[in-house]
């Protein structure tokens, strides 16, 4: 073991199973380890390097904003945060954005939203939240609350109250959970990510939105992973035609830098009053200067391509070799 991984090893809080690599350097999809090997990189930081690394505009973007101004508290007004809510308002038709760092602090947001809009339409008891068997929604206890696998859960108990789990693809389920339960929303990732690369199916994700609306419940669509470009729309909920009432990503959205975003529509967007929420870093400008040229690319173009390129995987790996199953959409692809 290198230096570098024997201080890590005995200094950083051994939650990760790391490879016995040490990351130096890297280019567009190329990294460089410090064993002189030169690495394809297939995991883009887990849906993170939106462009690649060490990518020449996105750079630019980040360190023009660098130069000037690298954080302000959000006591103050600054260009890169406006620019990038409205980007992102025109782009999905939301109303309003909150900014956070991470895709755990995008979904609490989506929650505190969906249990105050319901506590203030429904009342105070119409707080439980449904989401999915095998779900993935983050690390925070009441993101791990809503994460719908019991091995995260173990040992951190009492986490969130509030949060009931269906299994995905059965619109009977959710209604016999929402039927019993005072409910405030239903959360889903339109293709989970941990669990398996498995997109959901598309009748079951338009009858359970038609079925949201109809019973008042909001529809929280957390598009941490699917989002921005990865699935060959801008977010994975695109493909199915329905409109959410919250979306929550991160991830690929800061092509590098922490930023989550919480997106709010019309129906909700006033939901989150002065004082209600807040994060320090939270819309940092050097973070937003980077997802606006993020963005700025993503256009329809680029989604075709990645559509291309999508076709081109899932036809060369079906019925290859060794392969038994190919399941996501665009080139969010499990193998
Ligand atoms: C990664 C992920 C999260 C958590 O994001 P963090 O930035 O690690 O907090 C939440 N939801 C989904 C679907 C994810 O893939």
């Amino acid at each position: 073991m290198s230096e570098i991984q024997n201080i890590d090893q005995n200094y950083v809080a051994n939650t990760y199973a790391r490879f016995p690599v040490e990351l130096v350097s890297g280019n567009g999809s190329l990294l460089y380890g410090s064993d002189g090997k030169q690495y394809i990189d297939m995991g883009s930081g887990i849906a993170v390097n939106t462009f690649g690394i060490a990518d020449p505009i996105w750079q630019k973007a980040v360190t023009d904003q660098l130069g000037k101004l690298q954080h302000t508290s959000n006591l103050y007004y600054t260009e890169p945060c406006a620019r990038l809510a409205e980007m992102l308002c025109n782009k999905t038709g939301m109303k309003k954005v909150f900014f956070s760092n991470s895709g755990a602090e995008a979904n609490e947001c989506a929650i505190k939203v969906a249990r105050k809009y319901a506590a203030e339409t429904k009342g105070e008891q119409y707080s439980a939240i449904i989401t999915l068997e095998n779900s993935f929604h983050g690390r925070t206890l009441t993101t791990l609350a809503a994460t719908g696998q019991e091995h995260f859960h173990k040992l951190f108990q009492p986490l969130t109250p509030g949060f009931y789990h269906a299994p995905a693809n059965d619109l009977d389920a959710i209604k016999a959970l929402a039927d019993k339960l005072p409910t405030a929303a239903i959360m889903i990732e339109c293709v989970q990510g941990e669990g398996g690369v498995n997109a959901l199916d598309a009748d079951y994700v338009k009858a359970l939105a038609a079925y949201a609306k109809e019973k008042e419940i909001l529809l929280l669509v957390d598009e941490v992973q699917t989002g921005n470009g990865r699935t060959g729309e801008l977010y994975a909920y695109m493909h199915y035609g329905i409109t959410p009432d919250v979306v929550s990503t991160a991830k690929g959205l800061g092509g590098g830098l922490p930023l989550g975003a919480t997106l709010l529509s019309e129906k909700v967007q006033h939901v989150l009053r002065f004082g209600d929420h807040g994060s320090t870093f939270g819309g940092n400008p050097v973070c937003c200067a980077g997802a606006i040229s993020v963005l700025k690319r993503l256009d329809n173009a680029f989604l075709a391509e990645v559509k291309e390129k999508s076709d081109y995987i899932f036809r060369a790996l079906q019925g290859a070799k060794g392969v038994r199953s190919v399941s996501g959409m665009g080139l969010m692809i499990g193998v």
